[in-house]
């Protein structure tokens, strides 16, 4: 079993490319409690490849929570619409110009701007947080990450100066999104901005949460799948944690395991993507950040949210913005990743062969 087992792993590696029903044997495997030298292997080949391209650097992205309002009801989110127990903030652009120079001061030169699709915030008010940003910061790159919407207003954005945009696709499976998603969304409209973001010009992320509600191994090759036909810059993947004021409050979470070996499999089959790994994963395990870079990952994005927000924030239950997780605390970052052969690396940190 398990010389069949690497030896599909190393034609991963190779760039080969798999055949549906190997790389399906090849989850199911890799999934299973008594694989763990084979995920070794993985984990192993995965960070090779990582480091190929990008050596043993890790690159920042500071990252600004900058609106929880939102008008979608996503089953799976705490800041969806519907949970009335969240407590809504905006930030002003004052307060999104000081998160930035305060990253700016820690060494950063990549700033994303996250939030929910914030009905009191026009597309115009968007575009003057990007030039305002881009004006006071131009060595940086700006990320944005606030959802689905017009090509026009993507197009505004993108001229105004935002470098990329970050909108995981979730589920490229129909059914599987249905079951996380309202009738008011569509996987085909998030495909579309996607393709959108793309064509623009805009470096594009994609990505899912692991073990979300419906999930399974034909859902997840579905996402392999879109991934190699979008080849995105960027590919965020974390484990789904239930949040107690959604529907999805008693659902179990992702796991570690099928996390870190989902990391490793993207990695191998895009060897040269920008792979966070992510806040959720250093959620369910203290250090996740570091297990997911020794899986391949080679991005992290520290909090840098004013501190009176943080909490706020709450996309699931008890998401980390603490200790390492903490922009201010870099030192700590650095220092775990030096333990384990690690460097962080403060340039904007743009896709390879841009
Ligand atoms: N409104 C933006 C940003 C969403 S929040 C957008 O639509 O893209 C960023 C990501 O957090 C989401 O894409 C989702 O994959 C993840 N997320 C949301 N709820 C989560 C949960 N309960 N567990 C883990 N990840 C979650």
């Amino acid at each position: 079993m398990s010389g069949l087992i690497r030896r599909d792993i190393d034609l991963l590696e190779q760039n080969s490319g798999l055949p549906r029903e190997s790389l399906k044997g090849l989850l199911t495997h890799l999934f299973s409690p008594d694989a763990e030298d084979d995920r070794q292997y993985l984990y192993k080949k995965a960070r090779d490849t990582a480091a190929k391209t990008f050596k043993n650097k890790v690159y920042l992205r500071g990252l600004i929570e900058f609106t929880n309002y939102c008008r979608n009801n996503c089953y799976y989110c705490g800041i969806r619409a519907g949970n009335k127990e969240a407590s809504r903030y905006r930030l002003t652009q004052e307060q999104i110009l000081d998160c930035c120079r305060e990253g700016y001061a820690l060494g950063l030169h990549t700033f994303v701007l996250q939030g929910g699709e914030d009905p009191g915030c026009s597309a115009q008010h968007i575009a003057s947080l990007v030039s305002a940003i881009k004006e006071t910061f131009p060595d940086c790159a700006l990320t944005l990450s606030v959802g689905e919407h017009s090509h026009e207003d993507y197009v505004l954005w993108h001229n105004a100066g935002a470098d990329r945009f970050l909108l995981r696709h979730e589920t490229a499976d129909e059914g599987h999104y249905r079951r996380l998603h309202p009738e008011s969304l569509s996987l085909a409209h998030r495909m579309k901005c996607l393709y959108d973001l793309k064509s623009i010009g805009y470096q594009t992320g994609a990505g899912f949460m692991v073990g979300s509600p419906g999930q399974t191994i034909d859902t997840l090759l579905k996402d392999l799948a879109f991934l190699k036909e979008l080849q995105p810059e960027m590919i965020g993947i974390g484990p789904f944690i239930p949040h107690k004021d959604t529907p999805f409050a008693n659902e179990p979470a992702g796991t570690l395991i099928q996390t870190l070996v989902l990391l490793s499999i993207v990695r191998l089959m895009h060897p040269k993507v920008l792979l966070p790994s992510t806040t959720a994963l250093s959620t369910i395990v203290e250090n996740g950040r570091e297990l997911g870079i020794l899986a391949g990952a080679n991005v992290v994005m520290p909090n840098l949210s004013p501190g009176s927000v943080r909490k706020k924030y709450m996309l699931y239950n008890n998401k980390r913005s603490d200790g390492s997780e903490a922009a201010q605390h870099i030192d700590e970052l650095d220092a775990r990743f030096r333990a384990i052969g690690y460097e962080i690396d403060f340039s904007r940190g743009d896709a390879p062969g841009l």
